[in-house]
């Protein structure tokens, strides 16, 4: 089988490049071996929050020289400010044609979204569920909160969100209160707790006469406030809509909370990507795992798959996004890291000793986690030196940052994402028209 570019790996990184590749006409292949990180995610987009320095980040895009100045092999260092921008941008717009609208502030400044230990995060883009704290005052227009969550379910603890709230000096004249309500039908649910969970609580809210009941018992429960936390438990795909209903039932003002995993808000932008990408004509090939490839002459010629052992699927372009140790696009072994598929160069590795710092809650980056794929500038990786320069990376497996520290996740893998397609776009067109010039000469002669 044979493509005009193949991305491995179905998180974030790969699906924007698959999108912008699909929508520029490219036929197009994913192969994800399984769950992306997004099933884990808050479902905002991180673009930089902190500097590798630790420095608080208020204007992300504004940071980028400071970024450069810090971390000079950073991805975002590669790319530049405009190209991340307008990955960043597309990536927005995108969303919102699939029906999921995020947002930033108007003053382009990084905002806070809560989580559910009561503290904040900062963030660029939320989903239109989320509620926006801005940094000049966390608490603005809210003089009461309620924080709710469902009798039996165990990944949201109102209570400790709310002792944590009230010691925030933003918070001094703000009532905050906490509500238990019963879940329709709760008394024939499962009562594993493994088994109640947001993604079944979703299942239940979907039928229209239960989520009347629950609104109900929300308003008694409730009573009167400014803004009503609920962790995330409404449907995948129709989770916004939902929310809408429950808010015209109730009268409150809703917004959802990120839960432990699976986060139905992280699993919103990868459903809406893949439906997207294959809305657009894209082939998708999950639960397919990438074991290895040919390279002749300095390019990938051809790889191959589990369950596809003796068909080889070819491509003029190959995205490797397999993402981190968490996706296993990286592995560790007692002294060294690799790049399981091909083996492509690592950044060295310093002792094992200095992988990490001794504290874990600790302010400066753990070293291991900067560890990954290096690349060139256009984001080409090499093999003992040598380039390939038809395979591209993107994402977490991409060395020299640190998503969780800087939070930049989300950010790195749609910018890296989008800039690889760029590139594999102005390519194929370069060898269309090539391929025309040719043809029209050897016809004119
Ligand atoms: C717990 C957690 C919470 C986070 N929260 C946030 C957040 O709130 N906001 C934010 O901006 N960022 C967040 N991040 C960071 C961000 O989610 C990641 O940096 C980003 O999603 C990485 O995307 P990716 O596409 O590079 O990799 P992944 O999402 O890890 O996807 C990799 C994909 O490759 C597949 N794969 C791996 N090996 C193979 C193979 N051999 N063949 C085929 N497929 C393969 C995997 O199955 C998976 O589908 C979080 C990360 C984690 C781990």
């Amino acid at each position: 089988m044979k493509f005009d570019s193949i991305i491995i790996g179905g998180g974030v990184a790969g699906l924007s490049c698959a999108i912008r590749c699909a929508e520029a006409g490219l036929k197009t292949a994913v192969i994800a071996a399984g769950q992306s990180a997004l099933h884990f995610s808050s479902g905002s987009i991180d673009v930089l929050s902190n500097l590798p320095s630790g420095q608080a980040v208020s204007h992300p895009f504004d940071a980028f020289d400071a970024l450069a100045e810090q971390s000079p092999h950073h991805p975002y260092a590669k790319l530049g400010n405009k190209a991340c921008r307008e990955a960043i941008d597309w990536y927005q717009g995108m969303m919102e044609d699939c029906g999921v609208y995020l947002s930033a502030q108007a003053d382009e400044q990084n905002h806070y979204r809560v989580t559910p230990m009561g503290t904040f995060r900062s963030t660029w883009l939320s989903q239109q569920t989320v509620h926006q704290f801005p940094a000049h005052q966390l608490s603005d227009g809210l003089a009461s909160i309620a924080l709710v969550t469902l009798d039996g379910f165990r990944d949201f603890q109102p209570q400790l969100a709310a002792d944590n709230l009230a010691r925030l000096p933003a918070f001094a004249d703000v009532s905050i209160k906490t509500a238990t309500v019963q879940l329709p039908d709760f008394d024939e649910m499962p009562r594993n707790p493994c088994e109640f969970r947001s993604i079944d609580i979703s299942r239940v809210l979907r039928d229209e006469t239960k989520l009347h009941a629950f609104a109900k018992r929300l308003i008694q429960a409730v009573g009167k406030a400014d803004l009503v936390v609920l962790p995330a438990i409404f449907g995948n795909g129709d989770g916004a809509a939902t929310i809408k209903l429950l808010e015209g039932l109730t009268g409150f003002k809703i917004c959802e909370l990120p839960t432990m995993p699976p986060s139905l808000l992280g699993i919103r932008l990868e459903e809406a990507m893949k439906s997207h990408y294959k809305k657009l004509g894209g082939l998708l090939l999950t639960g397919d795992e990438v074991k290895g490839g040919d390279i002749e002459n300095g390019k990938l010629c051809r790889i191959y798959t589990r369950n596809h052992e003796d068909i080889a699927l070819s491509a003029e372009h190959f995205l490797i996004a397999t993402g981190s140790f968490f996706s296993k696009g990286l592995s560790a072994e007692r002294h060294q890291i690799n790049e399981p598929i091909f083996g492509l160069d690592m950044v060295e590795p310093a002792h094992r000793d200095h992988w990490y710092q001794p504290q874990f809650f600790s302010k400066q980056s753990h070293p291991f986690m900067k560890m990954g794929v290096t690349c060139n500038t256009d984001l080409n990786p090499s093999i003992a030196g040598s380039t390939i320069s038809n395979l591209f990376c993107a994402g977490a497996i991409l060395a020299h940052y640190d998503p969780v520290q800087e939070g930049s996740g989300s950010g790195v893998a749609i910018s890296t994402g989008y800039y690889v397609a760029q590139q594999i776009i102005r390519a194929q067109q370069h060898s269309t028209e090539h391929e025309t010039t040719a043809s029209e000469l050897t016809a004119a002669l």
